[in-house]
C-alpha cells in the first residue's frame, strides 16, 4: 500500500498544522491554566512548516489545516497559507479560527490560496461571549464572519461547543441560521479538558441536541456537506440551504475512521489531540534532515495511532492544553 497507513489500517491524508500557542481569547473550555508561551525560537518558521508539508505530501497527504493557539495572531499568516498553496500535492487549505480577525485578513487569505474556514462561536449574546471568552469581541467575530463569505471562502462552517447550562439555550437560534442565512452549523460536544468542578458547563450529548432541534424546528435529514474531513455528521432543515452538523467526541466516537496527525507550533507530530505521544520533527528539520527523513519520522508518529481515545472513561489533562496542541 502507498501513502501514510497506521496500525490500524487507517489512512492518514489530513494534517492539522498549529501556527502558534497563543490566543487572544481564553475560553473557559479550553484554557486550563496559563502556562509560559513558546519563544518565537522555538516555534517552527513558515519555511519550516513548508518543508514538514511536502514531506506529508511526499506520503499522500492531501489537506491542510491551519489552527492554534488562534492562527490569526501569527504575524503574516496569508504568506503560510501561499508558501502551503506551492506544495504539490496539497490540494485543500482551510483554517479553524475564533475570526476576531477575520474581517482584516479574510481577502488575502482567500487570494493567498485558502480554500475554506470553520469558525468558533459559542453564543450571539454579548455578555456571555464575555463570559465564555474572556473578551468583548462579539461583534468583530460577526463581522469575521461576513468577510468570509464575502471573500469566497467556502463553506464557512461555524462551530459551537454546547455547553449545557451556560448555552445550550442558543441551540435553536444557532440550528435556525442554516436556514434564514444559509449557515454551516456545527454542534460540538463538551470535551471536559478543564479540571473538574470548573464553572464550565455540561455535557450534552448530540442526540439529545438533536432531539431537541427536531422537536421545535422539524425534521433532520441526512446530507452531505461541500467539503471536509472531519467528524461531523451533516443534516438539513427543511428549507435550509445550510446544514447542520454534529460532532460527538463523547457519545459518538468517530476514531475508526480518524485520517488525521498534528502538527504542533512547536514542531512536534501529534497522532491524537488526545494522547500525548509525540515525535519531534523541529530538532531533526533544523539539522538538515532531507525530505525521506521526515517521512520516516511521519511514518513513526501514524505507528503509534492508537485505536482509540479514553475521554468517556474520565477526565484526562496531558502535558499539553487544547490550545497549545491546536484544537
Ligand atoms: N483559536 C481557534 C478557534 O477558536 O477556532 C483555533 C483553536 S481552538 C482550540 C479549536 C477548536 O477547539 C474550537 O472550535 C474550540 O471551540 C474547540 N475546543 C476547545 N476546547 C474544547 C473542549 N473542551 N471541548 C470541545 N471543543 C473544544
Amino acid at each position: 500500500m502507498t501513502g501514510l497507513f497506521d496500525s490500524f489500517h487507517r489512512r492518514i491524508d489530513y494534517m492539522r498544522v498549529s501556527v502558534t500557542d497563543r490566543c487572544n481569547l481564553r475560553c473557559t473550555y479550553c484554557t486550563v491554566k496559563l502556562v509560559p508561551h513558546l519563544s518565537h525560537d522555538d516555534i517552527l518558521r513558515y519555511e519550516e512548516i513548508q518543508r514538514v508539508v511536502q514531506a506529508a505530501a511526499g506520503l499522500g497527504i492531501r489537506s491542510i489545516r491551519l489552527t492554534g493557539g488562534e492562527p490569526l495572531v501569527r504575524p503574516g499568516l496569508p504568506t503560510l497559507v501561499e508558501f502551503l498553496s506551492q506544495v504539490e500535492g496539497i490540494d485543500d487549505i482551510s483554517l479553524t479560527t475564533n475570526a476576531t480577525f477575520l474581517n482584516k485578513y479574510a481577502a488575502g487569505l482567500k487570494a493567498a490560496g485558502l480554500k475554506r474556514v470553520n469558525i468558533s462561536l459559542d453564543t450571539f449574546k454579548p455578555d456571555r461571549f464575555r463570559r465564555i471568552t474572556g473578551s468583548d469581541g462579539l461583534e468583530d467575530v460577526l463581522a469575521g464572519i461576513e468577510a468570509a463569505r464575502k471573500a469566497g471562502l467556502h463553506p464557512v462552517k461555524i462551530n459551537m461547543v454546547v455547553l449545557g447550562g451556560i448555552n445550550d439555550d442558543e441551540l435553536l437560534d444557532f440550528a435556525r441560521m442554516s436556514v434564514s442565512d444559509g449557515w454551516h452549523v456545527r454542534f460540538i460536544e463538551y470535551m471536559p479538558l478543564v479540571t473538574p468542578g470548573a464553572e464550565v458547563g455540561q455535557l450534552v450529548a448530540v442526540r439529545d441536541m438533536m432531539e431537541t432541534i427536531q422537536r421545535a424546528i422539524g425534521q433532520l435529514e441526512p446530507c452531505l456537506v461541500a467539503s471536509g474531513n472531519g467528524p461531523a455528521k451533516y443534516y438539513r432543515l427543511p428549507g435550509a440551504k445550510g446544514t447542520t452538523g454534529f460532532i460527538g467526541p463523547m457519545t459518538d466516537c468517530f476514531c475508526s475512521h480518524c485520517n488525521r496527525l498534528r502538527l504542533t507550533a512547536d514542531g512536534r507530530l501529534r497522532p491524537c489531540l488526545l494522547d500525548d505521544n509525540e515525535v519531534d520533527i523541529k530538532g531533526p528539520l533544523r539539522s538538515g534532515a532531507s525530505i525521506e527523513e521526515l517521512k520516516r519520522l511521519m511514518q513513526e508518529a501514524a505507528a503509534l495511532k492508537k485505536e482509540q481515545h479514553h475521554l468517556t472513561k474520565g477526565f484526562i489533562l496531558g502535558k499539553r492544553q487544547m490550545w497549545q496542541i491546536g484544537g
